[in-house]
């Protein structure tokens, strides 16, 4: 049982139970929080931690296991050990405006798109509220140098398909954003979804105001469905309707994410079709060059092709950018440093 699954609330009830003073549930929530091991945690007395250790609680989800840092740009990866012996990833990227941690939610991924290495084994798990939680911990921990707090921003994006695992998914967002927790603001948060429609509407009813991010790379069905086997169950069609209404509920513009892929959605024609399908709607287009995934053998569009992508964009009067590639020296797309890292140990 780790303790950094649980709301303020829930380990208030925790130490009450075990028949601790009420104000212990502040001071243990702090140290959580800051990414401490029960060893760690000096304000609190040793038969009160006993106490947690019997119960079988632990204090940290996850542990650091390696970190490449980029010498172009201060990028870092992050390779993360869970309790049970699974290997995760993340990304930490500096900007000028602060930085922003890319988590995972699940180990493996169901979706199988065909140019993601995270899918290639199939669905592991899902990850629990303070194995996503404890990513953002242990980095923000690692990161501080003096400051209160290193991360500014969140993006779900690392592995995994967080609307498939919604219910750990949205109380990991719920505790993040606690006051008493880092209090990371929803504006600060990107969830980015392959467009599992149903849970879109629910996230807008649930009341999350994060800035929806829409995996879309193609803006037909027929070539989705080429790439994308969650096409067969949510149309592009389905997909527009669903980012309307979470658009409605809370005004926040959609972003679209476009990862060129040569021969396959990178040609003029895609690039009207996607200007006709986002008309009107309050969007960003994200164009991405594609990470070559050895396992997948898909190549990424020329540069001339993504920039003539753009114009089309640009001139249809589509806000759009081309992402620029960060810790490029360090492994790139998602999924494939946990690859790199499971086949050094075979
Ligand atoms: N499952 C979620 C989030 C994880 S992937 C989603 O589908 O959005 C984060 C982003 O990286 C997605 O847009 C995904 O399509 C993209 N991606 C995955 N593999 C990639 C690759 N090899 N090159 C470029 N983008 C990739």
């Amino acid at each position: 049982m780790q303790l950094l699954d649980y709301t303020f609330e829930e380990i208030e009830k925790i130490v009450l139970d075990l028949g601790e003073p009420r104000f212990r549930a502040k001071q243990l929530f702090e140290w959580l929080t800051k990414g401490a091991e029960f060893e760690e945690m000096k304000t609190l007395p040793k038969s009160f931690l006993d106490k947690l250790k019997e119960k079988g609680y632990t204090a940290q989800a996850i542990h650091i296991e390696d970190v490449l840092v980029s010498k172009l740009d201060g990028t870092k990866k992050y390779i993360y050990r869970l309790e049970d012996g699974n290997i995760i990833e993340g990304v930490l990227m500096k900007y000028k405006y602060g930085n922003t941690i890319c988590v995972s939610t699940q180990v493996g991924c169901r979706m199988n798109c065909a140019f993601c290495a995270s899918g290639l084994d199939g669905l592991i798990r899902n990850l629990t509220p303070g194995e996503i939680l404890g990513q953002v911990v242990a980095v923000n921990k690692d990161n501080k140098e003096g400051k209160d707090r290193a991360i500014t921003n969140i993006v779900l994006m690392g592995s995994g398909e967080p609307l498939d695992n919604y219910d750990n998914v949205t109380k990991f967002l719920d505790l993040v954003n606690s006051e008493k927790g880092l209090n990371i603001s929803m504006r600060n948060i990107s969830l980015s979804t392959c467009g599992v429609c149903d849970k879109i509407y629910k996230l807008a009813d649930d009341g999350f105001t994060l800035t929806l991010t829409i995996s879309l790379h193609a803006p037909d069905n027929e070539t989705r469905e080429t790439i994308m086997p969650i096409t067969k169950k949510f149309k592009v069609e389905d997909i527009m309707k669903a980012v309307k209404y979470y658009f409605d509920k809370t005004g926040r513009r959609i972003v679209f994410e476009y990862s060129m892929i040569n021969g396959k959605n990178d040609n003029v024609e895609e690039a009207q079709k996607l200007s006709r399908l986002l008309r009107g709607v309050p969007a960003h287009v994200n164009l991405i060059p594609l990470n070559y995934v050895k396992e997948r053998g898909l190549h990424s569009a020329s540069k001339d092709n993504i920039k003539t992508f753009m114009d089309v964009l640009n001139k249809n009067k589509i806000s759009c950018t081309i992402r620029r590639t960060m810790g490029a020296d360090i492994e790139g797309a998602c999924g494939q440093l946990r690859r790199k890292y499971l086949k050094m140990g075979e």
